[in-house]
């Protein structure tokens, strides 16, 4: 039964693994509590969870799915902005050791990107990107079939594209990157600013949270939305801009067949794509004699990173 592999997840707060056969389907769960430690604690939990999994199921690999950036040979952590002391661990031959399975260490956005070009919403477009769109911004590129890792192992950064020069500070430490114009964070800071210059037409939002600016959050702008608030209409809009305009970007030099918009954010469904369309399209030097990308929603949500990792372990 070499057509089962094992994918993890691991999040700020939750480690979570899925059993993933040859179709993407997940056939068996385990979680744990991300440990506050981080570094080698957190290896340990990891495989905790893998042993489990592998003890009621023959699997041939193990995936997992990190934030940050990792070493171009796919063994270290460089730098991980969620779980403390991973700097610098070599998480990939740690994890084999405990284990004594075969580990495939990837960045998150790249396994969902994986996920949803192998079984979502990506299926049979190349080139397709996805743009995981949540706190921050993640991306993937899949390129003739291939995932695209890059000469130095960071390729698909897309939430660190400069879009603003001198622009707001982002927390990679640079300035101006996209991240800090269409992220979920942009979104409530659009609203909240929205709010402090118009108090009276916040008041829908802020019924919706529990009543002050700061504690407005994602998902409250995106329901107040979709009831045709004008201020979380459009913080959308504005969103929608900035991610229209850096993906117009990217397309003039990959011109990909499908853009796959994932992440939080994406529970607007229309509400966020639509703007992008038409940003794309008002930013776009080839819209008069070429097919623009197929602007979609991803279709896996939160098991994208799991199913794809799992995928990327078992080809490995
Ligand atoms: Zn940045």
């Amino acid at each position: 039964m070499d057509d089962l592999a094992i994918g993890i997840d691991i999040g700020g707060t939750k480690i979570i693994g899925g059993v993933v056969d040859a179709s993407g389907t997940i056939i068996d769960r385990e979680r744990r509590d991300t440990p506050t430690e981080g570094g080698m604690v957190t290896i340990e939990r990891i495989a905790e969870v893998a042993a489990s999994l592998a003890s009621r199921h023959q699997v041939s690999s193990v995936g997992v799915s990190l934030a940050g950036f990792i070493s171009k040979d796919r063994k270290r952590m460089e730098t991980n902005p969620n779980i403390a002391n991973m700097k610098g661990l070599a998480v990939h031959d740690e994890l084999e050791r405990a284990t004594g399975l075969a580990i495939h260490l990837e960045n998150d956005a790249n396994c969902a990107a994986w996920g949803e070009y192998r079984f979502g919403a990506g299926v049979d477009s190349d080139p397709m990107v996805m743009v995981t769109v949540g706190t921050g911004i993640g991306g993937g590129l899949i390129i003739d079939g291939q995932l695209l890792i890059g000469a130095y192992g960071t390729a698909g950064e897309i939430g660190h594209v400069p879009v603003i020069p001198n622009g707001e500070i982002c927390g990679c430490g640079m300035r101006g990157c996209l991240e800090q114009y269409a992220s979920g964070n942009a979104l409530r800071r659009f609203v909240r600013k929205a709010i402090e210059g118009a108090p009276a037409l916040g008041s829908k939002i802020l019924a919706m949270g529990d009543g002050t600016i700061e504690g407005i959050t994602g998902p409250d702008v995106t329901r107040a939305a979709q009831e045709g608030d004008a201020i979380a209409l459009a913080a959308f809009n504005e969103i929608g801009e900035w991610l229209g305009y850096a993906i117009s970007g990217f397309s003039s030099i990959i011109d990909p067949q499908t853009v796959v918009i994932g992440g939080g954010v994406i529970d607007a469904g229309e509400i966020l794509l639509d703007p992008i369309r038409t940003s794309l399209k008002k930013n776009s030097p080839m819209r008069s004699s070429h097919d623009m990308p197929n602007i979609v929603a991803a279709k896996l949500g939160n098991n994208a990173g799991i199913v794809g990792v799992a995928d990327l372990a078992r080809i490995a």
